[in-house]
């Protein structure tokens, strides 16, 4: 075991926590998902049911699950409605739809009332206020839409290139709007126009103040749930913030190979109600909810 972030089965109290909990935040890729976004293999890309048996067992339990990805709502719409759910949470917190989509709620965190223009959207504004424009002409070459992952989206903006984030976020600092470049780690894209870019890193442009953890505060007081009442599963650094929303985080094995994630753990041990899963995406995803059926039978 890397560090000192236990296993889900060693947490001494591991049942009563899952037994109080009625609702799962979910990451997508890297999590249920394994090799090439697949619900239905694992990390190596073989074939396997667990993802999709977990999905199964959880439903027929009436537990709910709501999955909580950087994905735009049109993607996550079908992959919701393809595992049975309701309610999803899009664009790394900023987009929550509920009832198969039929309700939606932006969240464009620090940004003052009447920021967006009648009828614009968050991602309108930002492309209206020019953050685009100020990164390319900052950096020519170094950053670009992450083409075709960058279309259908409604509040945030995904990038990819190098560029350094402080330098960044100072050009950024000079726009009406207050907005903040993510760096979402290292991507392999089959193809981009960058020049003289070795290292390409995904990169999201967000409303100053948004998340994954936000996002989930905000949607268990609509359900009038309390923290200890949710759980939550990922697989990368920028999940972990998804800990400070629920009583317990859970992170699939796969994720501890990424330092920052490891880092990002250390940090939060103190806090607590970090552990992970002995096997790894959807495998390790099924370990979890056949602990929280467990517990809650
Ligand atoms: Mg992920």
């Amino acid at each position: 075991m890397p560090e000192s972030i236990p296993f889900l089965d060693e947490l001494p109290d591991l049942s009563e926590r899952l037994a109080r909990a009625k609702i799962l935040y979910t990451d997508l890729d890297g999590t249920l998902l394994g090799r090439g976004a697949c619900l239905l293999k694992d990390g190596e890309g073989a074939p396997t049911l667990d993802a999709a048996t977990a999905a199964v067992e959880l439903n027929r339990a009436g537990l709910k699950v709501v999955i909580c990805s950087g994905r735009n709502a049109k993607q996550l719409m079908e992959v919701t409605r393809l595992l049975g759910w309701d309610d999803f949470i899009a664009e790394l917190g900023t987009v929550r739809r509920y009832r198969e989509g039929a309700r939606r709620v932006y969240d464009a965190g620090d940004w003052p009332d009447g920021a967006c223009l009648p009828g614009e959207t968050p991602y309108e504004a930002i492309v209206r206020v020019g953050a685009l424009d100020a990164l390319r002409e900052r950096f020519p070459g170094l950053i670009e839409y992450h083409d075709p992952w960058h279309l259908d989206r409604e509040v945030t903006h995904v990038l990819r290139g190098n560029v350094p984030l402080l330098a960044a976020q100072t050009v950024l600092d000079t726009l009406p709007l207050p907005v903040t470049l993510v760096d979402n780690g290292i991507i392999h894209p089959p193809k981009h126009t960058l020049v003289g870019v070795t290292e390409v890193h995904a990169y999201h442009l967000v409303p100053t103040g948004v998340g994954k953890q936000h996002a989930i505060r905000t949607d268990l007081a609509e359900r009038g749930l309390a923290r200890d009442e949710a759980i939550a599963i990922g697989d990368s650094a920028a999940d972990l913030e998804m800990a400070d929303a629920v009583g317990l985080m859970v992170v699939v094995r796969n994720g501890l190979d990424d330092p920052m994630l490891r880092a990002g753990c250390r940090e939060r041990t103190e806090v607590g109600g970090i552990a992970a899963t002995r096997a790894t995406f959807g495998s390790g995803w099924r370990q979890l909810a056949e602990a929280w059926l467990a517990a809650r039978a």
